[in-house]
């Protein structure tokens, strides 16, 4: 059986944390609980502040197996309007990353 995953762009990510809010209605996990988190990372250039996002899954994350097996996409992938994330198969994945190299892969067991 393939193991599924999701391949995260980061650098399309505007922040607005609707996957967050997805996650968590998908699941009604209570107060702490999400499956995917956007941290903000702050950097300084000589004339600038420049802020970049970094959504990334954690240990609550089940790939909505609840909805995938109904052939439907993850809440998070369904919401992200900047289409950021894409659930598949970790081989389809690995091969879409060759593509989009400032993007990571997560396999949750
Ligand atoms: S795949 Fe489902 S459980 Fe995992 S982060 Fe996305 S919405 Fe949450
Ligand atoms: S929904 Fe998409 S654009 Fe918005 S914070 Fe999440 S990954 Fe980034």
């Amino acid at each position: 059986m393939p193991r599924n995953g999701l391949l995260i762009q980061h650098d399309w990510c505007t922040g607005c944390h609707a996957c967050e809010v997805a996650c968590k209605q998908e699941h009604n996990f209570s107060e702490g609980m999400v499956g995917i988190k956007v941290d903000e990372v702050v950097s300084t250039g000589p004339d600038k502040v420049y802020v970049d996002f970094m959504p990334y899954t954690t240990r609550f994350c089940d790939l909505c197996t609840d909805r995938t097996k109904l052939g439907e996409q993850p809440a998070c992938v369904k919401h992200c309007q900047a289409s950021c994330i894409t659930y598949g198969t970790v081989s389809e994945l690995a091969k879409l990353m060759e593509k989009q190299p400032l993007s990571s892969i997560f396999a949750p067991k």
